[in-house]
C-alpha cells in the first residue's frame, strides 16, 4: 500500500480520529490537577522530539502516541483556572467544538467563493461586534490572527486615510518623499504597536511619545496640538495594569482635527460588554479603529483577532493596495478587509461562542474577571502584599517590599505548579503580574492562589538576606 492509499484508509477507518479524541478528553479530565507549567522533567521529556527527519513514513497512531505521551506534560494548563500569564484567555467548550467540527471541513476563508459559510458569520460577526463594543453603524470588520495584525491593519488604514488628505496615494507613490505624519502614543502602548509601526515605515524616533500617569494612561494634558494628518493611538487596557485611555477628551480634540484615532483594545475593549465596567470604554465609539482579540477576554481558542474600521474606504485601500476594491465575488469577500488571502475560517468559533454567551453571557464572564481579581487583591493584601496598581479590570499588579523578595517569592511560584504568573517591571519595581481572563477561574482558584503565595512569602522571609 503506498501513501496515498494508506491515507485514504486512515480516513474511512477513523481510528485516528477517535485516538485523538480519547487523548484530548483525557487532557481534559486532567488539566485542573496539572502543574500549570510543566515540571523540568516534562519539559526534558520535549527532547525526544529532536530526531532526524527521515526517510519512511510514520505511522498516525505513534505519532499521536508521541504527542499525548511526551508533549501534551509540556504544555501550560491554559484552559484550567490558575494560569495568570501575559494576557491569555480559556477556551470557552462550544467553540472548541466547533472549532474541531470546522478542522474538519477545512475551508479557505478567503473569498466567498472558497468558503460561503465563513463568509457568511463573518458578516454576521461583524455586525453582533459593532452591538457589542456600540460602535458607529458604517464600521467594518476583518478577521486576522490577533490583535498584533488587527494593530497592523488599523494603522495601515490610517496611513493611507492620513496621507490621501495630503494629496498623497501611498499605495502609488510609497512612503519615500510622502508627507510626514505625526504619530502620537503613549510609553505604556503595547509592544505589539511598536512592532507595527517600524513595520509600516514610521521610525521610533519619528513618533512623539507622550508621557503615561501612574496608572499607564495616556496623560491628557501632553497632548500636542493636533490635524488632519495627526495619528493618536490609544489603549484599552493596558497590559499590565489593565488601564483604559480617556477616550471621550481626546477623541473630541483629535475630531475636531481631522485627526486618526487608533484604539489597542486587545482585552479591554470587552469591558464595553459588561453592564457595571463599560464606563472603562466610554468615547470609544469616537474613534477610527479598534482592535480586539477574540482569543483573550473572550476565551476562543487562539487564532482570532479582529480589526473594526469606521473607514472602510480606507481600510479595503490599505489592505489591496489599490484604490478601487477588486468585487470577488456579489458577496463579502473576507480577504478584501485582511492582509492574508488564504486564511483559517476563524470567524466560525467566534461566531459560535458569541451566539452561545449571548449579551448576557458575555456580560457575566467579563464581569467575573473583574470580581475574581478584586477577590486576589484582598486576599493578597491581607497577607501583607503590596498592589500596586488600581484594580478597575482584570489585572493585579503585586510587589513585595523589595524586588529582591519580590523576586524569590515570583520564583517560587512558577516552579510551584500550583498557578502560574508572569514578571514584569512597572516604575522602576519588579512587580508580579496577575492577569484574570479564563472562565474557568473560580472563588476557590483564587483561594487556592492566595494560599500558593501566602507559603511563597513565608519561604522567602525566612531565607537569609544575600
Ligand atoms: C495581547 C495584546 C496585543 C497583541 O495581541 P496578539 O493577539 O497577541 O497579537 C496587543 N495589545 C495589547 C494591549 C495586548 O494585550
Amino acid at each position: 500500500m503506498n501513501i496515498l492509499e494508506q491515507m485514504r484508509l486512515e480516513l474511512s477507518e477513523k481510528k485516528l480520529f477517535d485516538q485523538a479524541r480519547n487523548f484530548a478528553f483525557n487532557y481534559i479530565d486532567r488539566i485542573e490537577d496539572m502543574d500549570v507549567f510543566p515540571s523540568e522533567e516534562n519539559i526534558k521529556k520535549l527532547d525526544l522530539f529532536d530526531e532526524p527527519l527521515k526517510e519512511k513514513s510514520c505511522s498516525a497512531t505513534e505519532i499521536i502516541n508521541q504527542l499525548h505521551n511526551f508533549g501534551s506534560s509540556g504544555t501550560i494548563a491554559q484552559t484550567g483556572g490558575r494560569y495568570f500569564g501575559f494576557v491569555n484567555g480559556g477556551a470557552v467548550p462550544v467553540s472548541l467544538g466547533v472549532k474541531w467540527l470546522s478542522d474538519v471541513w477545512d475551508q479557505c476563508g478567503g473569498l466567498y467563493l472558497t468558503s460561503p459559510i465563513n463568509a457568511k458569520l463573518e458578516q454576521i460577526c461583524e455586525q453582533w461586534l459593532k452591538t457589542i463594543f456600540k460602535l458607529p453603524k458604517e464600521t467594518v470588520a476583518g478577521f486576522v490572527s490577533g490583535t498584533s495584525m488587527a494593530n497592523l491593519s488599523g494603522l495601515a488604514a490610517a496611513r493611507f486615510r492620513l496621507l490621501k488628505n495630503l494629496g498623497w496615494d501611498i499605495n502609488l507613490k510609497g512612503l519615500n518623499g510622502s508627507p510626514k505624519i505625526k504619530i502620537i502614543a503613549h510609553e505604556q502602548i503595547h509592544a505589539s504597536i511598536k512592532k507595527t509601526l517600524a513595520m509600516l515605515g514610521f521610525g521610533h524616533e519619528n513618533i512623539t511619545w507622550i508621557p503615561s500617569d501612574n496608572q499607564g494612561r495616556f496623560n491628557t494634558e501632553a497632548l500636542p496640538e493636533l490635524d488632519d494628518h495627526s495619528l493618536i493611538i490609544l489603549q484599552a487596557g493596558n497590559a499590565n495594569t489593565g488601564s483604559f485611555d480617556d477616550f471621550n477628551i481626546i477623541c473630541d480634540i483629535a475630531n475636531k482635527a481631522g485627526s486618526w484615532v487608533h484604539i489597542d483594545g486587545a482585552f479591554g475593549l470587552w469591558a464595553a460588554a459588561s453592564k457595571s465596567l463599560s464606563y472603562l470604554t466610554n468615547g470609544i465609539e469616537k474613534a477610527s479603529s479598534w482592535a480586539v482579540d477574540g482569543h483573550k477576554t473572550l476565551n476562543t481558542p487562539y487564532d482570532s483577532g479582529v480589526i473594526l474600521c469606521k473607514d472602510s474606504e480606507a481600510l479595503l485601500s490599505a489592505l489591496q493596495a489599490t484604490g478601487e476594491y477588486i468585487i470577488y465575488s456579489e458577496q463579502r469577500d473576507p480577504l478584501l478587509y485582511t492582509p492574508e488571502l488564504s486564511k483559517r475560517s476563524r470567524g466560525i468559533e467566534l461566531w459560535a461562542t458569541i451566539k452561545y454567551l449571548g449579551k448576557t453571557g458575555i456580560d457575566t464572564m467579563v464581569t467575573t474577571f473583574h470580581i475574581r481579581a478584586k477577590q486576589l487583591e484582598k486576599g493578597l493584601q491581607t497577607i501583607g502584599f503590596k498592589i500596586l496598581n488600581d484594580v478597575v479590570f482584570n489585572q493585579v499588579l503585586v510587589a513585595c517590599k523589595n524586588d529582591q523578595q519580590t523576586n524569590l517569592v515570583l520564583n517560587f511560584i512558577q516552579t510551584s505548579g500550583q498557578c502560574w504568573c508572569g514578571g514584569s517591571t512597572w516604575q522602576g519595581k519588579v512587580v508580579i503580574r496577575i492577569s484574570i481572563c479564563s472562565w474557568m477561574t473560580s472563588e476557590k482558584d483564587i483561594e487556592q492562589t492566595i494560599e500558593v503565595f501566602a507559603k511563597a512569602k513565608n519561604l522567602s522571609e525566612n531565607r537569609p538576606a544575600v
